[in-house]
């Protein structure tokens, strides 16, 4: 057996457990040896039971006079007992926890932990955690900084620290380090499994965080020598296309006058660097990040006209079915004109749906198929696929990519997301990606402005929309609250309840729409296209309206429960808005009473950036929860975070000079390569 063993494997108990562990997400010994509590229980002090102090949280040692289970007068079973040494004695009770008086009994010597209180005039230890005591044993759960970890139905904090006191014992001597020396020095690091040790059984508080400070230090290098390695293998491995830019000056330069604007600066930009990728015969593999609204689509469109200038077809992957129509509309309204053939394929991997192509031939004649994952399927076929552009990429796995890529000839890469990833994260995170990013947006946009709308002002909320639609001919998005991950029936009805609400008790003169997640696809583009030609006021919508749509006569959008959502996604959803000239608003609801959620939601008042709000998000809350539910392509970090900047930043500068002299530390390298690198939520 090793620490790699799966639980299943590894013997009667842990098969036992198995199920419930995995709801931990552990399946190996090692995983649940790398299951780290959150926070330790202070049970050091320790103490004669005769200088026990009332309204104190102590241990004390002592043998068992007597231990009995007695109901009580309401019929409710409690254990009590009664514990000596040699300074007094004590009583002690549990409240229905029977097993106590078996596991427990008279001449026993304990170790309890817990709080102390009078009752009456005598001192009494109630629920305390207890501990058979041996002759050589360290106390696991009393008498120590005890450890508290995450816990599921059936596996509790108790039961966690045996195991892993055991797994310490037992394979301490297969835990090898693999850091080198030399950089442990430097950072004054214990060994790995000495980090282990304290992390779960530390003497001293300062213990615990710095060996959470060096098994995070591992964590980010391991990923940031990954990236490395990925961005290594993708340069020398692959051979791509290689567009000709300069051959077709002329025809980029009238496509560019075409446009209905002009392109920002760092539009500009962004396709200069961009043309310059592909002009070499490594596949590009650039991601562009770009605040909402800042134009996105429209430099994807640039690339994807080159590579149809270069006789290539590209491939534009959408994450959903709206989105897909809505860039195929797109997509051909700019380049049809130049004489472009753009497809569409929509519906499920399996069951794909087509516009201007023929899955059961070969070789289709489209220059651009616009579409969802259904463009993965296997009779799609490309005479000539020569890059993918994929808007919000990190509902895209790994797997999906190299499906893609398969279909062509190592076509390039442009991956477009509005995920507002800090720039420090980003640079580290993302080491195998180059990034442009969209900085400033297109001229005349105005800043949407915010309110976080006090409940007694509803009313008047709902009358000031009236007249935004009576008076100035606009239009209104109304985000039903966000219940479950993903859209499941009852975020669904709650949205339905809310939407006949709407209609029949406060805008009954008024014309509202309805979108979920639910509907059929056709159902959601046609009311979506009848949004777009104004046949509603109002669209009432779950939020799955909160990726890319495009609508901008929509000037207002309200939210409720806004609490529920990221800043990250509170934004995007905001971005809904404001995409024309006309003045915008967002209107934010909440029921929640948290000093901190009035904080949140009160900075988007005052911020308008994504990247500004990622970054406070960050700060108030970590990065587990930043972009919601939203994927967001990170890493999944077990120990450390994204904000811990001067982590991320010493990690990054160590895994430079690392990488180089790899060789040379063999048991890193291995660390290296067996890695996964799992993203949050891939898919
Ligand atoms: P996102 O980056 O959020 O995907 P889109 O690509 O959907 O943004 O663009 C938002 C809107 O801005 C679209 O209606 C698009 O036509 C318009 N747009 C894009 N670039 C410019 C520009 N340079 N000037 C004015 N409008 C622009
Ligand atoms: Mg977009």
């Amino acid at each position: 057996m090793t620490l790699q063993t799966p639980l299943t494997d590894a013997g009667r108990i842990y098969k036992m457990y198995a199920s419930r562990l995995a709801k931990l997400n552990i399946f190996t010994l090692e995983d649940l040896l790398y299951h780290f509590p959150f926070r330790y229980d202070d049970f050091a002090l320790t103490s004669n039971i005769a200088e026990v102090q009332p309204g104190e949280t102590v241990t004390i040692q002592g043998q068992i006079l007597s231990i009995e289970n007695v109901y009580t007068r309401t019929r409710k079973r409690i254990q009590r007992a009664t514990v000596t040494d040699d300074t007094g004695s004590i009583e002690i009770v549990w409240y229905n926890q029977p097993y106590i008086t078996k596991y427990l009994q008279v001449n026993d010597t304990v170790a309890l932990s817990g709080k102390v209180d009078m009752f009456g005039r005598k001192l009494m230890m109630t629920s305390p955690q207890y501990e058979l005591m041996n002759n050589e044993n360290q106390t696991l759960h009393t008498g120590r900084l005890v450890p508290i970890y995450p816990e599921t139905k059936g596996v509790t904090s108790k039961w966690l620290r045996r195991q892993t006191d055991k797994l310490l014992h037992e394979f301490g001597t297969e835990i090898y380090e693999y850091i080198p020396t030399d950089i442990l020095t430097k950072y004054n690091y214990p060994s790995l499994l000495e980090s282990l040790k304290r992390i779960h059984f530390p003497e001293t508080l300062e213990e615990s965080e710095k060996a959470r400070e060096r098994l995070g230090f591992d964590e980010l290098l391991l990923i940031q020598l990954k990236a490395q390695q990925r961005r290594i293998e993708w340069e020398k491995e692959l051979v791509g296309q290689k567009f000709d830019i300069a051959r077709f000056k002329q025809e980029l330069d009238t496509f560019t006058n075409s446009l209905p604007f002009t392109l920002t600066q760092s539009q500009t930009h962004a396709v200069d660097e961009i043309l310059q990728d592909v002009g070499k015969d490594k596949p590009m593999n650039r991601l562009l990040q770009g605040d909402v609204g800042s134009g996105k689509t429209i430099v994807g469109a640039f690339i994807m006209y080159i590579a149809h200038l270069n006789g290539f077809q590209s491939v534009l992957m959408a994450p959903t079915e709206i989105l897909a129509q809505q860039h195929f509309e797109t997509v051909k309204r700019f380049l049809e004109p130049f004489g472009l053939k753009t497809a569409l394929a929509t519906g499920s991997r399996k069951t794909v749906k087509t516009v201007n192509i023929n899955p059961d031939q070969e070789n289709n004649t489209f220059d651009i198929l616009v579409g969802t994952h259904a463009v993965l399927n296997e009779k799609i076929t490309f005479s000539n696929l020569g890059l993918v552009v994929i808007d919000e990429q990190q509902r895209f796995g790994v797997e999906q990519r190299s499906i893609i890529r398969e279909k062509g000839n190592n076509p390039h890469f442009l991956t477009m997301t509005a995920t507002p990833i800090p720039r420090t994260v980003a640079l580290t995170m993302y080491g195998d990606l180059d990034i442009s990013y969209l900085s400033d947006m297109p001229k005349g946009r105005k800043i949407i402005k915010t309110w976080l709308v006090p409940k007694e002002k509803r009313d008047g909320a709902y009358d000031w929309i009236r007249k935004q639609v009576k008076e100035l001919d606009s239009q209104i998005f109304i985000i039903c609250p966000f219940i479950e991950e993903s859209e499941n029936m009852t975020t669904v009805k709650a949205a339905t309840v809310e939407f006949e609400r709407l209609s029949k008790e406060v805008f009954p003169d008024l014309r509202l729409g309805m979108l979920h997640g639910k509907m059929k696809a056709k159902q959601k583009d046609q009311m979506l296209e009848a949004f777009r030609n104004k046949a509603f006021d109002i669209l009432v919508a779950t939020p799955v309206v909160e990726v890319g749509i495009d609508i901008p006569n929509a000037t207002v959008i309200m939210i409720e429960a806004s609490e529920r959502f990221g800043l990250a996604q509170l934004h995007q959803l905001r971005g809904r808005v404001g995409r024309g000239d006309k003045q915008s608003y967002c209107l934010l609801f909440t029921e929640s009473q948290s000093p901190m959620t009035f904080t949140r939601l009160k900075s988007l008042e005052s911020k308008h950036s994504g990247a500004e709000l990622a970054e406070l998000d960050l700060k108030l809350r970590g990065p587990g929860d930043i972009f919601g539910t939203a994927q967001s392509g990170l890493p999944k970090l077990k120990i450390a975070t994204f904000h811990d900047f001067a982590l991320v930043q010493r990690t990054k500068q160590e895994a430079k000079e690392l990488f180089d002299r790899l060789d040379d530390y063999p048991k890193l390298a291995e660390k290296v390569r067996e890695i996964t690198v799992e993203k949050v939520s891939p898919d």
